[in-house]
């Protein structure tokens, strides 16, 4: 039996993995409202090298969260954003991977390559060759990395996503099908796949961009998945996974309407927003727990040039936003708490505070048990949070049906 990933999924990222009992509740919650959603714990290798994990650790952390809530539905361990050269030491832990070809995407395949593809699907409409010439070459990577992976766990074993949203340039639905038929081509059981779409996709933040553009765009890619699932060989739950999926409150109405229009699946990915519910966590907690959030914030603030640098395609702090160490330590608990709460209504929510204390897991990661036995000391105040925001602000409005 192959490894099938359910209709709707969540990537709930845990960059300490001590949230995955609190993560779960969110999911039982929408199981007690009928709609069942697979837990995905998706960790970057990225993510991996700034915390000094391993792989391995994601997993004992998952299986153990998962026994202890009793947790009997399907999840999974996704190897997120991965490459040729970093996958091998997420072959054994994951059963989901997610195959970043990003940097390939305007590389030119071999002109042999791009004249075979265009003579092997007439079909297809557009400019296929000048397409294919940007595209092929990153799935023909991608194949590379699928195949290896195929060949130590065997076919079928894992779940394989490809991502193309690390890049600049959003990728349009003509340009999504002929994707979609290189990967089958390829051979890869692609199950989900994660355009770029339209507008910014920031970490933690609202999306800023055109929802209305936004919301056409993902209808035509619902409808391209359809049509590419019926023509090519590709798994019939072959599905969108919207990466950076967190936060995004302003385009969630459009994707709810367009899923339950359509009845298409997604896999929505998160992390960081659990992350930054910790801190929140903390914060509320008063004494230690908020005393070490505002510690992480004020090295946050020191270090936020190198700090943001792996992360500038997908964050936009506005520096002056920023409020000084200073300022922030004469904060109550509520001040911290209401800065950083993802709450477009309150006037204190304050979006570059947040952005920053995204990027600043690294400096929690740096106070090593420190940062760990205060977080267990605040527990009550953090698990409420993480499973508050991951159901209240995501899974509720996403799938559940009012
Ligand atoms: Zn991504």
């Amino acid at each position: 039996m192959s490894k099938i990933l359910g209709k709707y999924s969540m990537g709930i990222g845990d960059r300490f993995g001590c949230q995955g009992v609190a993560q779960l509740r969110a999911c039982f919650q929408a199981l007690e409202h009928g709609v069942e959603v697979i837990p995905v714990w998706n960790k970057s290798n990225r993510e991996h090298n700034t915390i000094g994990s391993e792989p391995a650790s994601t997993r004992a952390a998952a299986d153990t969260a998962v026994r202890a809530a009793g947790w009997s539905l399907p999840y999974f361990l996704d190897a997120d954003h991965i490459q040729l050269a970093n996958v091998e030491r997420f072959i054994a832990p994951c059963d989901f991977f997610t195959l970043d070809v990003a940097d390939a995407i305007g590389k030119p395949a071999s002109t042999e390559d791009i004249r075979a593809f265009v003579a092997r699907h007439p079909e297809l409409e557009g400019d296929v060759a000048q397409i294919a010439g940007k595209y092929l070459l990153a799935i023909q990577r991608a194949g590379e990395i699928y195949h290896r992976v195929a060949q130590v766990k065997g076919e079928g074993t894992f779940i394989t996503e490809v991502s193309m949203d690390e890049t600049d340039a959003p990728q349009t639905p003509p340009e999504l099908l002929i994707i979609l038929a290189a990967i089958a081509d390829e051979g890869i059981p692609a199950q989900t796949i994660a355009p770029k779409f339209t507008g910014r996709f920031n970490k933690g933040v609202d999306y800023v961009g055109d929802v209305e553009q936004f919301a056409r765009e993902f209808n035509a890619d619902l409808d391209v998945i359809a049509q590419a699932v019926a023509r090519y060989d590709l798994p019939a739950n072959l599905k969108l996974s919207v990466h950076s999926g967190s936060d995004k409150f302003s385009i969630y109405p459009a994707i709810r309407e367009a899923l339950q229009r359509t009845g298409a699946g997604l896999h929505l990915k998160t992390a960081g927003t659990t992350w930054l519910e910790e801190v929140i966590g903390l914060a509320e907690a008063d004494g230690d727990g908020l005393a070490l959030a505002k510690k992480i914030y004020a090295q946050a603030l020191a270090h936020r040039e190198e700090l943001s640098a792996p992360y500038a395609t997908v964050i936009d702090i506005d520096a002056a936003q920023l409020p000084s160490a200073e300022t922030v330590n004469r904060w109550s608990a509520t001040q911290f708490v209401e800065a950083l709460r993802h709450d477009p209504a309150n006037p204190a929510f304050n979006p570059s505070l947040r952005q920053l204390l995204h990027v600043g897991y690294k400096i929690a990661a740096g106070m090593g048990a420190y940062y760990l036995e205060v977080l267990a000391a605040c527990e009550p105040f953090v698990s409420k949070n993480v499973t508050e925001n991951l159901y209240t602000r995501h899974l509720q409005s996403i799938f559940i049906v009012a």
